[in-house]
């Protein structure tokens, strides 16, 4: 593996995560040329967008205590945003500007920037009230969570079908979106996907991207088979620590209120169904060996993990907590593009989603040392993702059908 982090951008990456980024002096105009730091999910996503080389979108912290004492820092010169460690160039980034729709107003009069938020290049809605766990008294939500902190604040917390669609709509014009990912929290009596659902159907017909759903399990599992017929292409199920006395500790309402079995055999359910399943933990948390084990079981499922690098966010139980070193977490990525490929799950089979606030598993191959021998693997993942595309040509086609008036 390449050690060297100015040709190893995926390593840049996970050490960004980890340490996080000063801003120089020279960054002046960076409010002017940059996306707004907007707080909107449940851990991640609190930090300065930008590429890397090799087009790795990554979501930076800035603003945490512990990014105000990183060896690495955004600098201004000549015309060009570099990141330096000790006053040496790293890496020259690209900064994402803000998109004009942010600022554009749905037709009942809200700004687009408080209905949807890009994260990367896809759409993140959270089209629901704050989770439940957050509302019990006491608080019962995850320790490292920011959502009940953001809602309201900086995104509205009940968006109308309308907003999410029009913001949408608006996202593809601008920028060529393909993909809407929705969120929700807990909320007693199981009624998440109750809630989402217009939205789901409503992005589906009237827009054509593909459809991403995260919510807590629910415990009628053919309420997957429904949302598979309405056009979702991707479900993903956050147990967050594998290790149950962890997962006990930090995730209090969901050990509770679901249980840790509950989203182990929604993901062995849905596997088989959607284009992706994935499950989503958080390292730095537990032991390295923990993470790994998490890993092993997803893949076998059949599905993909998402590994979230653990973020101690302002404000939130966790934000006195140490952020974890990069090196131990160098066998984690390594392992994630592995295991993936020698299950043979398909990766990157979604055309034009860029994730800022994960390493996606395909960026994982940085940490391999000649991930050329899974050729066959990224070969059969290039043909899905132009079946996806075709896919995406033909719902877009229907869509625009279905708005011209034809039901
Ligand atoms: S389930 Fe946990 S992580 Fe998700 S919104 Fe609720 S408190 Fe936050």
């Amino acid at each position: 593996m390449e050690e060297d982090l100015r040709r190893n951008p995926a390593l840049l990456k996970l050490e960004l995560f980890c340490r996080g980024m000063r801003i120089d002096p020279s960054c002046e105009r960076l409010d002017q040329d940059g996306r707004p730091i907007l707080r909107t999910r449940a851990g991640l996503g609190s930090g300065l967008e930008l590429v890397l080389p090799g087009g790795l979108w990554t979501n930076v912290p800035v603003k945490e205590a512990f990014a105000t004492r990183s060896p690495f820092a955004l600098a201004h010169r000549q015309g060009r945003y570099v990141i330096e460690r000790g006053g040496e160039e790293i890496a020259q980034v690209q900064i994402p500007a803000a998109p004009a729709f942010y600022s554009r107003t749905t037709s009942s009069g809200r700004v687009m920037s408080r209905v949807g938020v890009l994260q990367g290049t896809y759409l993140a809605v959270y089209p629901t009230g704050v989770c439940a766990h957050w509302l019990r008294e006491p608080r019962r939500n995850c320790a490292f969570c920011s959502v009940g902190l953001n809602l309201g604040a900086q995104e509205d917390q009940e968006k109308r079908v309308d907003d999410v669609v029009e913001t949408a709509l608006a996202a593809r014009e601008e920028l060529g979106i393909t993909y809407v990912h929705f969120n929700t929290g807990y909320y007693d009596g199981d009624t998440y996907l109750d809630e989402l659902e217009p939205f789901v159907e409503a992005i589906s017909r009237r827009t054509g991207l593909l459809i991403g759903v995260q919510t807590p399990p629910h415990p009628d599992l053919s309420r997957y088979r429904k949302l598979r017929a309405m056009g979702v292409n991707q479900v993903s199920f956050c147990f967050e620590l594998w290790d149950r006395a962890a997962f006990e500790k930090h995730c209090p309402g969901k050990a509770e209120k679901v249980g840790l079995d509950r989203y182990l055999e929604a993901i062995r359910y849905c596997a088989p169904i959607f284009d992706t399943t994935n499950g989503e933990i958080v390292a730095g948390l537990e032991p390295v060996d923990s993470t790994l084990a998490a890993i092993e079981w997803i893949t076998d499922q059949g599905a993909v993990p998402t590994v979230c690098v653990f973020r101690p966010l302002i404000g939130t139980d966790l934000q006195d907590h140490p952020p974890p070193e990069p090196q131990p977490l160098v066998p984690v990525f390594r392992r994630l593009f592995e295991a993936c490929m020698d299950k043979g799950l398909p990766l990157g089979i979604a055309p034009n989603v860029n994730v800022s606030i994960i390493l996606k598993p395909e960026e994982c191959r940085w940490f391999v040392d000649d991930p050329g021998r899974w050729w066959h693997r990224e070969w059969k993942a290039a043909v899905m993702r132009k079946g996806l595309e075709g896919l995406l040509a033909m719902r877009r086609a229907r869509a625009a059908w279905y708005r011209r008036g034809h039901s």
